[in-house]
Protein backbone atom coordinates (compact mmCIF):
# COMPACT_ATOMS: atom_id res chain seq x y z
CA UNK A 1 0.00 0.00 0.00
CA UNK A 2 1.65 3.30 -1.18
CA UNK A 3 1.82 6.69 1.63
CA UNK A 4 -0.75 8.44 0.02
CA UNK A 5 -3.22 6.08 0.38
CA UNK A 6 -2.65 5.19 3.57
CA UNK A 7 -3.24 8.99 4.58
CA UNK A 8 -6.10 9.31 3.12
CA UNK A 9 -7.63 6.24 3.87
CA UNK A 10 -7.59 6.67 7.70
CA UNK A 11 -8.21 10.31 7.00
CA UNK A 12 -10.91 8.60 6.07
CA UNK A 13 -11.84 6.22 8.37
CA UNK A 14 -11.52 9.17 11.59
CA UNK A 15 -13.38 11.34 9.22
CA UNK A 16 -16.30 8.91 9.61
CA UNK A 17 -15.73 8.09 13.17
CA UNK A 18 -16.08 11.29 14.12
CA UNK A 19 -19.29 11.98 12.33
CA UNK A 20 -20.24 9.28 14.16
CA UNK A 21 -19.59 10.32 17.46
CA UNK A 22 -18.46 14.50 17.25
CA UNK A 23 -15.08 13.31 19.61
CA UNK A 24 -11.90 11.97 19.31
CA UNK A 25 -10.64 9.84 21.14
CA UNK A 26 -7.28 9.33 22.47
CA UNK A 27 -6.41 6.32 21.14
CA UNK A 28 -7.52 7.62 17.86
CA UNK A 29 -5.58 10.08 17.65
CA UNK A 30 -1.97 8.51 18.48
CA UNK A 31 -3.14 5.72 16.42
CA UNK A 32 -3.53 8.61 13.58
CA UNK A 33 0.02 9.95 14.27
CA UNK A 34 1.38 6.86 14.04
CA UNK A 35 -0.49 6.11 10.58
CA UNK A 36 0.27 9.64 9.37
CA UNK A 37 4.26 8.93 10.57
CA UNK A 38 4.06 5.85 8.48
CA UNK A 39 2.55 7.49 5.67
CA UNK A 40 5.05 10.22 5.31
CA UNK A 41 8.31 7.59 5.90
CA UNK A 42 6.76 5.84 2.63
CA UNK A 43 6.98 9.37 1.37
CA UNK A 44 10.23 10.14 2.09
CA UNK A 45 11.85 6.74 1.53
CA UNK A 46 10.88 5.21 -1.51
CA UNK A 47 12.58 1.32 -0.43
CA UNK A 48 10.08 1.70 2.99
CA UNK A 49 7.15 -0.70 1.97
CA UNK A 50 3.80 1.37 4.04
CA UNK A 51 3.45 -1.50 6.34
CA UNK A 52 6.00 -2.20 9.45
CA UNK A 53 5.57 -1.68 13.62
CA UNK A 54 4.40 1.50 12.82
CA UNK A 55 1.43 0.31 11.38
CA UNK A 56 0.36 -2.30 13.24
CA UNK A 57 0.26 -0.52 16.31
CA UNK A 58 -1.54 2.32 14.74
CA UNK A 59 -4.13 -0.41 13.53
CA UNK A 60 -4.98 -1.50 16.79
CA UNK A 61 -5.03 1.96 18.18
CA UNK A 62 -7.91 2.50 15.82
CA UNK A 63 -9.44 -1.04 16.70
CA UNK A 64 -9.55 -0.07 20.35
CA UNK A 65 -10.95 2.99 19.15
CA UNK A 66 -14.13 1.36 17.16
CA UNK A 67 -14.72 -0.65 20.17
CA UNK A 68 -15.19 1.89 22.49
CA UNK A 69 -16.71 4.33 20.02
CA UNK A 70 -19.48 1.59 19.21
CA UNK A 71 -19.44 1.10 23.52
CA UNK A 72 -19.68 4.89 23.86
CA UNK A 73 -22.71 4.85 21.27
CA UNK A 74 -24.55 2.79 22.63
CA UNK A 75 -23.92 4.54 26.16
CA UNK A 76 -24.95 8.08 24.42
CA UNK A 77 -28.64 6.82 22.42
CA UNK A 78 -29.61 5.81 26.08
CA UNK A 79 -28.39 9.15 27.58
CA UNK A 80 -30.24 10.65 24.89
CA UNK A 81 -33.16 9.13 25.14
CA UNK A 82 -33.19 10.53 28.85
CA UNK A 83 -32.79 13.04 28.03
CA UNK A 84 -35.59 13.57 25.39
CA UNK A 85 -37.85 12.34 28.60
CA UNK A 86 -36.88 15.11 30.73
CA UNK A 87 -37.52 17.65 27.75
CA UNK A 88 -41.11 17.21 28.12
CA UNK A 89 -40.96 17.45 31.28
CA UNK A 90 -40.06 21.53 31.45
CA UNK A 91 -40.25 24.21 28.60
CA UNK A 92 -36.94 24.17 26.62
CA UNK A 93 -34.82 27.31 27.18
CA UNK A 94 -32.32 28.27 24.98
CA UNK A 95 -30.36 31.04 26.31
CA UNK A 96 -27.83 31.05 29.78
CA UNK A 97 -29.72 32.89 32.43
CA UNK A 98 -26.68 34.10 34.00
CA UNK A 99 -24.66 35.32 30.27
CA UNK A 100 -26.88 34.81 27.74
CA UNK A 101 -25.02 32.44 25.47
CA UNK A 102 -26.73 29.48 23.76
CA UNK A 103 -27.36 26.25 26.12
CA UNK A 104 -26.42 23.35 24.53
CA UNK A 105 -26.59 19.69 25.00
CA UNK A 106 -23.44 18.20 26.99
CA UNK A 107 -22.73 15.77 29.42
CA UNK A 108 -22.39 16.61 32.97
CA UNK A 109 -22.21 14.25 35.55
CA UNK A 110 -22.95 11.21 33.18
CA UNK A 111 -26.17 12.40 31.83
CA UNK A 112 -26.78 15.02 29.18
CA UNK A 113 -27.92 18.09 30.10
CA UNK A 114 -28.31 21.52 28.90
CA UNK A 115 -25.26 23.66 29.53
CA UNK A 116 -24.01 27.04 29.08
CA UNK A 117 -21.54 26.82 26.01
CA UNK A 118 -19.85 30.24 27.52
CA UNK A 119 -19.60 30.19 30.69
CA UNK A 120 -19.88 27.24 34.20
CA UNK A 121 -23.86 27.40 33.87
CA UNK A 122 -25.73 23.78 33.81
CA UNK A 123 -29.58 23.46 34.06
CA UNK A 124 -29.62 21.04 36.12
CA UNK A 125 -33.21 20.40 36.14
CA UNK A 126 -33.67 19.33 39.55
CA UNK A 127 -37.20 18.78 41.24
CA UNK A 128 -39.10 21.54 42.35
CA UNK A 129 -41.41 20.43 45.62
CA UNK A 130 -44.82 20.90 45.86
CA UNK A 131 -46.45 21.21 49.15
CA UNK A 132 -50.13 19.64 49.61
CA UNK A 133 -52.38 19.31 52.23
CA UNK A 134 -55.19 16.74 53.17
CA UNK A 135 -57.86 19.10 55.20
CA UNK A 136 -60.32 16.78 57.48
CA UNK A 137 -63.84 18.70 58.40
CA UNK A 138 -65.65 18.28 61.20
CA UNK A 139 -68.58 17.75 58.74
CA UNK A 140 -66.57 14.24 58.15
CA UNK A 141 -64.99 15.15 54.87
CA UNK A 142 -61.89 16.54 53.58
CA UNK A 143 -61.63 19.60 51.73
CA UNK A 144 -60.74 19.89 47.94
CA UNK A 145 -60.50 22.45 44.94
CA UNK A 146 -61.50 22.61 41.29
CA UNK A 147 -58.53 23.53 39.06
CA UNK A 148 -58.54 26.84 37.43
CA UNK A 149 -55.42 25.76 35.96
CA UNK A 150 -54.00 23.68 33.63
CA UNK A 151 -52.92 21.30 34.12
CA UNK A 152 -56.07 19.01 34.24
CA UNK A 153 -58.56 22.28 34.78
CA UNK A 154 -61.89 21.62 35.96
CA UNK A 155 -60.75 18.33 38.28
CA UNK A 156 -60.34 18.41 41.55
CA UNK A 157 -57.41 17.99 43.87
CA UNK A 158 -56.02 19.17 47.09
CA UNK A 159 -55.23 22.58 48.08
CA UNK A 160 -51.45 22.44 47.40
CA UNK A 161 -48.64 24.38 45.37
CA UNK A 162 -45.19 25.26 44.81
CA UNK A 163 -43.23 26.12 47.93
CA UNK A 164 -41.33 29.36 47.71
CA UNK A 165 -37.83 30.42 49.21
CA UNK A 166 -37.85 31.59 52.53
CA UNK A 167 -41.23 28.84 53.82
CA UNK A 168 -41.31 25.46 55.29
CA UNK A 169 -42.68 22.77 53.45
CA UNK A 170 -45.57 22.72 56.08
CA UNK A 171 -45.71 26.76 55.95
CA UNK A 172 -46.07 25.96 52.03
CA UNK A 173 -49.30 24.10 52.41
CA UNK A 174 -50.64 26.09 55.00
CA UNK A 175 -50.16 29.00 52.68
CA UNK A 176 -51.54 26.84 49.32
CA UNK A 177 -54.77 26.41 51.32
CA UNK A 178 -54.98 29.98 52.30
CA UNK A 179 -54.61 31.07 49.02
CA UNK A 180 -57.13 28.29 46.88
CA UNK A 181 -59.54 27.37 49.11
CA UNK A 182 -59.28 30.40 52.22
CA UNK A 183 -59.32 28.31 54.99
CA UNK A 184 -56.67 28.75 58.13
CA UNK A 185 -55.07 25.34 58.87
CA UNK A 186 -52.62 23.86 60.88
CA UNK A 187 -50.33 21.23 60.28
CA UNK A 188 -50.40 18.07 62.19
CA UNK A 189 -48.00 15.56 60.44
CA UNK A 190 -46.65 14.93 56.99
CA UNK A 191 -48.38 11.71 55.39
CA UNK A 192 -46.93 10.50 52.04
CA UNK A 193 -44.33 11.74 49.59
CA UNK A 194 -43.56 11.15 46.02
CA UNK A 195 -41.37 11.65 42.84
CA UNK A 196 -43.23 11.42 39.50
CA UNK A 197 -40.93 9.38 37.21
CA UNK A 198 -41.02 12.06 34.55
CA UNK A 199 -42.10 15.53 35.89
CA UNK A 200 -39.13 17.28 38.29
CA UNK A 201 -41.28 17.94 41.06
CA UNK A 202 -41.00 16.27 44.67
CA UNK A 203 -44.50 16.09 46.15
CA UNK A 204 -45.52 16.60 50.53
CA UNK A 205 -48.62 15.61 51.74
CA UNK A 206 -49.59 16.44 54.88
CA UNK A 207 -52.54 16.37 57.34
CA UNK A 208 -53.80 19.16 58.77
CA UNK A 209 -55.57 19.30 61.67
CA UNK A 210 -59.65 19.16 61.77
CA UNK A 211 -61.22 22.79 60.66
CA UNK A 212 -64.94 23.52 60.84
CA UNK A 213 -64.48 26.40 58.30
CA UNK A 214 -66.37 26.58 55.06
CA UNK A 215 -64.07 26.62 52.38
CA UNK A 216 -64.27 29.17 49.39
CA UNK A 217 -62.21 29.50 46.31
CA UNK A 218 -58.90 31.66 46.02
CA UNK A 219 -56.44 31.96 43.43
CA UNK A 220 -56.27 29.21 40.62
CA UNK A 221 -58.90 27.68 42.11
CA UNK A 222 -62.93 27.54 40.43
CA UNK A 223 -64.34 25.72 43.25
CA UNK A 224 -63.50 24.57 46.68
CA UNK A 225 -65.97 22.62 49.15
CA UNK A 226 -66.03 20.03 51.59
CA UNK A 227 -66.35 15.95 50.19
CA UNK A 228 -67.69 13.67 52.29
CA UNK A 229 -65.11 10.57 51.98
CA UNK A 230 -68.11 8.72 49.94
CA UNK A 231 -68.78 10.93 47.25
CA UNK A 232 -65.48 11.78 46.57
CA UNK A 233 -64.72 12.85 42.97
CA UNK A 234 -63.65 9.90 40.42
CA UNK A 235 -61.79 11.32 38.12
CA UNK A 236 -59.07 13.67 40.56
CA UNK A 237 -56.36 15.48 38.87
CA UNK A 238 -53.64 13.60 40.02
CA UNK A 239 -53.13 10.17 40.98
CA UNK A 240 -50.57 10.66 43.99
CA UNK A 241 -53.52 13.06 45.76
CA UNK A 242 -54.98 9.80 45.59
CA UNK A 243 -52.61 7.91 46.73
CA UNK A 244 -52.34 10.11 49.60
CA UNK A 245 -56.00 10.39 50.62
CA UNK A 246 -55.92 6.59 50.43
CA UNK A 247 -52.58 6.69 52.89
CA UNK A 248 -54.47 8.46 55.10
CA UNK A 249 -58.46 7.02 55.44
CA UNK A 250 -56.03 3.72 56.03
CA UNK A 251 -53.88 5.31 58.82
CA UNK A 252 -56.84 6.64 60.57
CA UNK A 253 -59.18 3.73 59.81
CA UNK A 254 -61.99 5.72 57.73
ZN1 LIG B 1 -23.49 31.27 30.54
Amino acid sequence: MSGPVLLVSFVAALGLGYLLQRRFEKTALIGLIFMLGSGVLALVMPKYNGFDMFNLFGLSMLFGFGISLADKRAKALKRQADFEAMKTARPQFKHCPSCRSPLAEREVDDKIRLACTHCTYVYWNNPLPVAAAIVPHNSGGIVLVKRGVEPRKGSWCLPAGFMEVGETPEQGAVREAGEEAKIKIEIERLIYTFAPPKTPQVLLFFVAKEIDQTPSPGSDATEARVFQLDELPEDMAFSSHVEAIKRWRQSVGR
